[in-house]
Formats: structure tokens, sequence, C-alpha cells
């Protein structure tokens, strides 16, 4: 699998591109639409549907466009669904005036499920705490951690769903991951390349 990494310079999330062959998988699609348009010509990829490590607003931002110009899926885990069409639960709200609302999901996806992308796989690994839904997304040795963990710490647990408790149990259960010395970790904020963090005592 290779990992296309779209940073962002605001606080939309950072938008990945899971490769394998010319196909992709769109991660959290919160980078404005032309710039994931614009990857996904210059790299010729073919966008499968889109994987959403969890519901929150920055993540989604170009999600209904998506899914309109490529009549692609959306997948998210099934905790999660709820928040898309509605603006309290996504977090919109408490940032700004007005609606954020999209469709829900096409499908939902819960812990271990094996997502084919091309001819690779990548598994699911709920690790709820910042949402209820939240998942990383791990293929290979490289792991996809959404908002629940950053080059600089973690996650928030104070909005809609939110658990400190969880998150730091999600963060214990991540020490299991094979192989926990060679995680390249891609965030969803901030520093999006390679972080070669290992997944030992120095997370939290
Ligand atoms: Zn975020
Ligand atoms: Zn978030």
């Amino acid at each position: 699998m290779r990992i296309i990494s779209l940073y962002s310079y605001n606080y939309c999330s950072n938008t990945f591109l899971a490769v394998s062959n010319n196909e992709c998988a769109i991660i959290d699609p919160g980078q404005p639409m032309e710039i994931i348009e614009e990857a996904l010509k210059k790299y010729a990829l073919v966008p499968k549907f889109v994987l959403l490590t969890h519901g929150h607003f920055d993540h989604i931002f170009s999600l209904d466009n998506i899914r309109q110009k490529y009549s692609i899926p959306a997948y998210i885990h099934e905790e999660d669904n709820e928040m898309l069409e509605d603006s309290f639960k996504n977090a919109y709200s408490f940032f700004f005036e007005g609606n954020l609302a999209l469709k829900s999901a096409e499908k939902t996806f819960k812990n271990e499920d094996i997502i084919k992308i091309g001819t690779e796989e990548l598994k699911i690994i709920h690790t709820p705490g910042h949402t209820k839904g939240s998942s990383c997304f791990l293929c290979d040795n490289i792991l996809i951690t959404g908002d629940t963990l950053f080059a600089e710490g973690i996650g928030r647990t104070d909005l809609y769903g939110g658990s400190s408790e969880a998150i730091f149990r999600s963060l214990g259960g991540m020490r299991n991951i094979e192989p926990s010395d060679e995680i390249t970790i891609y965030a969803g904020h901030g520093r999006c390349e390679v972080l070669s963090l290992a997944l030992d005592n120095s997370i939290y």
C-alpha cells in the first residue's frame, strides 16, 4: 500500500490516498475538492470509496462532492454514522454558525473488518475515545490514526461521544499492533509524513 498525503495547513484534516495499483481509497476528505481532484489526476488514480476515521466535520468537508462526482460510497464505523447528518454530533455547530449535515455513509464497518483496496487489504482497528466510532486503519506497517493519535499528542475527548477513559484504553491496545517496532503513523492533523513512532510506553 502506498499512502499519498494531502497535507493541511488549516483546521481541515489531512486527507490521504491509500493506493494499490491504480486504485485508491480516499481517507478523510477534509481537504478542498480541488486538491483531492488534482492529486487523483496527477497520479492517474481511480477512487473506489471513501474511508472515514470518524465523523467530525473537519474530516468530511468534501465528502458529498466526492460521492457526487465519482459515484463512490463512503464507509464509516457503525457507531459514528449518526454524526454525518447532525451538526451537533459532528461538532460543526460547536465552532461555526449554520449547519453541516451530509447524507449518512453508504456502508459501515466494525472492529477487525478487512477492506480491500486494489490487490491489498486494510484492517479496521476500532479505537473509541475521540468519538465512539473512531477507528484506525492498518495495512502492513502503515497505521492511519485519524484524531486518536497525533505526532504531538492525542485527540480531544470533550466533544459528543468522547471519553478520556476510552481513548487511553484504545491507545493501550495499540501497543499490541504488529509489527510494533516499525509502524509508520499517518495522523489526522499536523505532521502527516512518516512519524516512525514505536507503539510503546512513549505513546502517552
Ligand atoms: Zn480532526
Ligand atoms: Zn475529530
